[in-house]
């Protein structure tokens, strides 16, 4: 369960990033959130993970408060919560089967270097992840010579990985084409049925959320505007 309590976010520089904000996301769900930019998308998502910090309110994401969480409670939050970015954010020079690697670090501390020995059952569970998004046999090519679908399917790769209990996904169709959109959509929300994964992601497009969100909510100016099904928002529109 995702649960937000009264929470607002004031950036440094006094503009609201969220207004009194009330929501409860229970576990498994998959949520889009929809709005134009500004809206508070970004903002939303990223207090999730502690990203960004909430002003005031309270926030409990799986029993836990990231409201006043210290950096230990966040590195530790941060390791169950995985995100995935408009850019990738891969490691462009270096293989794909050690950009999913990375996930392995955010999930066990122990995992001994990015460039030296890795332990089998992380190597396994890397394996895993690239064969649940159908590129395995990428594994050992460079991230730069994927296409753009590919590179985000790494990036979901390396979150599941983690083996998070909610995975946050912030626009990160923005910088496909539709149909290749439509493919990382289709994934996330297998991905979602599969593992049952609680996962929100973040949309411009308001198509593509009726198409795979289980429950759409829009944002404008930091508030929730409308919090339903796809068929509900079909009525709203
Ligand atoms: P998006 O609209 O895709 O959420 P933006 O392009 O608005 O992203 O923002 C990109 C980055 O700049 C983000 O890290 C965001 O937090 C930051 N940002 C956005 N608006 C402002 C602002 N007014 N002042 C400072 N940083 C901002
Ligand atoms: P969206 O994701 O819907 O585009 P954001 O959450 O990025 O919206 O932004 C919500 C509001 O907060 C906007 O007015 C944006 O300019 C502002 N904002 C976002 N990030 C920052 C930041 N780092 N500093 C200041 N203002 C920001």
């Amino acid at each position: 369960m995702i649960r937000y309590t009264d929470v607002s976010v004031r950036y440094p520089n006094g503009t609201v990033g969220l207004d009194a904000v009330d929501l409860e996301i229970p576990d498994g769900q998959f949520v889009v959130v929809v709005g134009l930019s500004g809206a508070g998308k970004s903002t939303l998502i990223r207090t999730i993970n502690g990203l960004v910090p909430v002003t005031s309110g309270q926030l409990e994401v799986a029993g836990r408060r990231v409201d006043g969480a210290s950096k230990r409670q966040l590195r530790e939050l941060r390791s169950r919560v995985g995100m995935i970015f408009q850019s990738f954010n891969l490691v462009s020079r270096t293989t794909v089967l050690k950009n999913v690697l990375v996930g392995r670090l955010h999930a066990t501390p122990t995992v001994p270097s990015l460039f030296g020995v890795y332990r089998k059952d992380d190597v396994e569970v890397a394996f895993s992840a690239l064969e649940r998004v159908g590129i395995v046999e990428k594994a050992y090519t460079r991230a730069s010579q994927l296409s753009g679908g590919q590179q985000q399917r790494v990036a979901i790769a390396r979150v599941l990985a983690q083996q998070p209990e909610v995975i946050l996904a912030d626009e990160p169709v923005a910088s496909l084409d539709p149909p290749t959109a439509n493919l990382v959509m289709r994934d996330l929300q297998r991905i979602n049925r599969e593992l049952g994964i609680t996962t929100v992601v973040n949309l411009h497009f308001l198509d593509l959320a009726r198409t795979y969100a289980q429950r759409i909510i829009g944002m404008r100016a930091g508030k929730i505007v409308f919090d339903g099904t796809p068929s509900e928002a079909d009525d709203a529109v």
